[in-house]
């Protein structure tokens, strides 16, 4: 284990920005992790744990420690007639997880096929898409308390889970290392394709009887013609949160925007598409400097390259005071800035 000291940044994350950390090392296993918390130089500074970098805006130089997580490891911890319950190191990589258990002929992480980052990080943010949120087949996670070095068990119930939150985004915010989740998959499909484009784009795929691999292979087709590479045009996905208002700000917005998207929610909220409100306040596509706003997903900020993280958050920070302006709606980032 080798502790750096002002190491770059750059290759961990995917906005592709310059930054640099005071320390940096890199743990594999949870004795490793225990060493570099005890150590008596590195004690005291602000901690970061680094995943895929997927989710991460970088501001500025971290003057701390950066931990990065290379726990690995997958095991089978329990089986029944309907479930596998898996047990995954939180370093694994999320996709490659998602096509291990599809080899193994289970489902339930499918439609989470190809987004970025690490096992860690998934119910970090209760991470999402068509559809379908880790939530759903989490059963457990282990993390090690960062200033004793104990290891606590997380049910389900404890990781408050919400829409793209969790207990470790908001009271418990840097004080665990997820070591590991568990997660419970089904061994017969609970295919879940009515969300999105998954439905038509097996249809154009030819497939009329779906199975795991082929939904997987559907949303890979979708997420690769909508959303930026990262490798070709650094971004870190969905820079903002969709917004939920009560239904009466909804219903007064509504009426002088008819068309404004909409998805009910129970409690009197509605969510709003934050990429529509974005792209009615005119950044859609609008670049400024070396950075911008997506031409095809509003909602997702982009470097041209040269970009700093100063200058990201700037643009973020400006769109977020004209939705506010216009629509009187306050959209936060989902992504975490450093
Ligand atoms: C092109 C693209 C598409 C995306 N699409 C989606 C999508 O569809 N749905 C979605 O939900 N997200 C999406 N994301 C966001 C991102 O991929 C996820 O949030 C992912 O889970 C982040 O994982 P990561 O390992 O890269 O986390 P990082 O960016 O490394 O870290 C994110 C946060 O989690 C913390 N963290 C990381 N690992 C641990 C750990 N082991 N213990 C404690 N804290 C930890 C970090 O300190 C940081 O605060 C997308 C991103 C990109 C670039």
């Amino acid at each position: 284990m080798t502790i750096l000291e002002h190491h770059s940044l750059l290759p961990y994350n995917t906005f592709g920005l310059e930054a640099k950390a005071r320390y940096f090392v890199e743990v594999a296993s949870i004795e490793e992790l225990r060493e570099v918390l005890n150590n008596e130089r590195l004690k005291g500074m602000p901690r970061f744990i680094l995943g895929g970098g997927s989710n991460i805006l970088l501001t500025k130089d971290f003057d701390g420690l950066v931990i990065k997580n290379s726990l690995n490891g997958i095991e089978t911890i329990k089986e029944d007639d309907d479930h596998v319950w898996l047990k995954c190191g939180s370093g694994e990589a999320w996709h490659s997880l998602v096509l291990h258990t599809i080899e193994l002929g289970l489902s339930g992480i499918e439609n989470l096929s190809l987004i970025p980052g690490q096992m860690g990080a998934a119910p970090m943010q209760n991470i999402g898409a068509y559809g379908v949120e880790l939530e759903a087949v989490f059963e457990s996670l282990e993390a090690v308390d960062m200033n004793t070095g104990e290891v606590r068990v997380f049910t389900k119930d404890e990781c408050l889970f919400g829409y793209r939150e969790s207990v470790f985004k908001t009271t418990l915010k840097g004080q665990y290392c997820i070591v590991s989740v568990t997660m419970r998959l089904n061994k017969l499909p609970k295919f879940n394709i009515s969300y999105g484009d998954i439905k038509r784009t097996l249809d154009d795929m030819r497939i009329w009887e779906p199975t795991v691999k082929a939904v997987s292979d559907a949303v890979i087709k979708i997420r690769q013609s909508k959303l930026p590479d990262p490798k070709v045009l650094g971004n870190s996905g969905s820079f903002f949160k969709n917004p939920e208002i009560p239904k009466a700000q909804f219903d007064a917005l509504q009426a002088y925007y008819p068309l404004i998207p909409n998805f009910p929610l129970p409690n009197e909220m509605v969510k709003v598409p934050a990429g529509w409100l974005i792209e009615q306040c005119g950044w859609k596509g609008k670049r400024v400097g070396n950075t911008g706003s997506h031409s095809q997903q509003a909602l997702v900020l982009v470097n041209y390259g040269g970009a700093t993280g100063a200058e990201i958050y700037q643009l973020a920070l400006d769109i977020q005071a004209s939705v506010k302006e216009k629509f009187g709606i306050t959209i936060v980032p989902e992504v975490n800035v450093v």
